[in-house]
């Protein structure tokens, strides 16, 4: 369930979330942990690191104020702001000429190409 960012408990920045996110596992920074996104957008940024969530939220699960990361609001900021990666601009293409995100697929054919933010 989403909740709007106004009623979104703060981030206490106690750092549970850090062990199940499986974007940090990957990339082992501290940015793309969701203490670390939580702590960029209380200070305002916007970047491309908000890209890098799964959407799953296994990390509110775990945390003990239950802050949501609300990875589509964020994003949904990044796209009014014209914060784009050229993957995420070659997916809105295809999907408003081909209706797909992959581009033009004859009939049965699979996509050559996944292609993510
Ligand atoms: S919702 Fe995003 S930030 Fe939270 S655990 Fe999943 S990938 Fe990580
Ligand atoms: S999001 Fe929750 S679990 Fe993660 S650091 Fe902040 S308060 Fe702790």
């Amino acid at each position: 369930m989403l909740i709007g960012l106004a009623e979104n408990p703060t981030c206490i920045e106690c750092g549970l979330c850090r062990e199940v996110c499986p974007v940090f596992q990957i990339q082992s920074q501290e940015e793309y942990s969701p203490r670390g996104r939580a702590m960029l957008h209380s200070a305002g940024l916007q970047t491309l690191v908000f890209y890098q969530c799964t959407l799953c939220r296994t990390c509110r699960v775990v945390c003990p104020i239950g802050h949501d990361p609300n990875g589509e609001i964020l994003r949904s900021g990044l796209i009014e702001a014209g914060i784009e990666t050229p993957a995420n601009q070659t997916m809105i293409i295809n999907i408003r000429l081909y209706g797909n995100p992959f581009g033009p697929l004859a009939d049965g054919e699979l996509p050559k190409v996944l292609t993510c933010c």
